[in-house]
């Protein structure tokens, strides 16, 4: 670990990296690494995947009720979101900001959630973030599954069951990463440069600078239903309600994970989960850069990519202040 003085108690190596997928020329052995170890397979991505299943198959309502609408499944399938974002969102708030189990030397920021600010709900960061979380954000979470679930039901789109062929089947999850990447570096990007857009919908979720494990989902409706949009991918290609699930568990866990403003999860010095996201920490503290995931490239394609560098900092406030 190393202590920053100026900007962050704690930045990880600079400049950050992305994932060695997309590199050119392609580092063959170490995207391999990446993908059978803490990138993907033995990754809370993998644990987000069994939670979908044991959630479809325990849980969820039967497909054929879902048919017609009806309150009572509609009901079941919102109280099992609503204890998936609970299990996650407190999950991650108790292990990292009220446990002493993790280290707190990785913290990025040095400060704590904001209390007593008239810039939240409540006066309060952690309950405004919560409250945005557990109510435009659960509607449209249950809005698409229910949808999805009601198209499956009446044949109206394909679906690509286990047996069908299992190697689609399991090729439909990383698809599904890559292309929410994509997903949210385009609608991102849109909510920045439309000045509009911004000021009304985008700004609430920038009322966080410092961020914690709510704060991923601490969004204005409308950017709930086009965040969540990203499980359109399912009307296109042959998938299951279980991916539809997954889709979802990834984009609300995965933004409450990619939000905890920590490095990762430490017992003593060592390092037992991986995965803060510094990308996007610095995407709250600058704004104009890092609209994409370090997922995928696309940053660095299209010349926003913020390294955490004092070089890039100052490239982001001259664009910033030419605007
Ligand atoms: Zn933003
Ligand atoms: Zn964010």
């Amino acid at each position: 670990m190393n202590n920053k003085k100026s900007a962050w108690q704690y930045t990880p190596e600079l400049p950050i990296k992305y994932s060695p997928m997309f590199d050119w020329p392609q580092p063959i052995l170490g995207t391999l690494r990446y993908f059978l170890g803490s990138g993907f397979i033995f990754s809370q991505r993998t644990v987000y995947a069994i939670v979908a299943v044991l959630a479809w198959v325990y849980f969820m309502p039967e497909l054929s009720t879902a048919k017609n609408f009806a309150w009572s499944w509609v009901g079941t399938v919102a109280v099992v979101l609503l204890v998936i974002n609970l299990v996650y969102g407190w999950g991650y708030h108790w292990l990292f900001w009220v446990s002493n189990l993790n280290s707190k030397e990785c913290k990025f920021d040095r400060r704590p959630m904001a209390i007593n600010s008239d810039r939240f709900l409540f006066a309060n960061q952690l309950w405004d973030n919560v409250f945005l979380s557990l109510t435009s954000g659960l509607f449209f979470a249950v809005f698409y599954m229910c949808g999805f679930m009601w198209l499956y039901a009446n044949g109206s789109i394909f679906m690509h069951t286990w047996n069908d062929g299992w190697l689609w089947y399991l090729a439909v999850f990383p698809i599904t990463i890559w292309w929410s990447s994509l997903h949210f570096y385009v609608v991102h990007r849109l909510m920045h440069e439309w000045q509009w857009l911004y000021d009304k919908v985008h700004a609430l979720h920038h009322k966080n600078i410092n961020i914690g494990p709510w704060s991923g989902m601490a969004m204005h409706p409308v950017e709930h239903a086009i965040y969540l949009s990203s499980v359109m991918l399912h009307l296109f290609i042959p998938s299951d309600p279980i991916h539809v699930l997954f889709h979802l568990i990834y984009l609300a866990a995965g933004a409450y994970w990619g939000h905890i403003g920590y490095e990762g999860f430490y017992v003593g010095k060592k390092q037992v989960l991986a995965g803060g996201n510094f990308f996007h920490q610095l995407h709250h503290r600058y704004f104009d850069c890092n609209y994409g995931t370090a997922e995928m490239p696309w940053d660095k394609w299209f010349g926003s990519f913020h390294t955490g560098t004092e070089e890039d900092t100052q490239k982001v406030r001259n664009k910033t202040s030419s605007k």
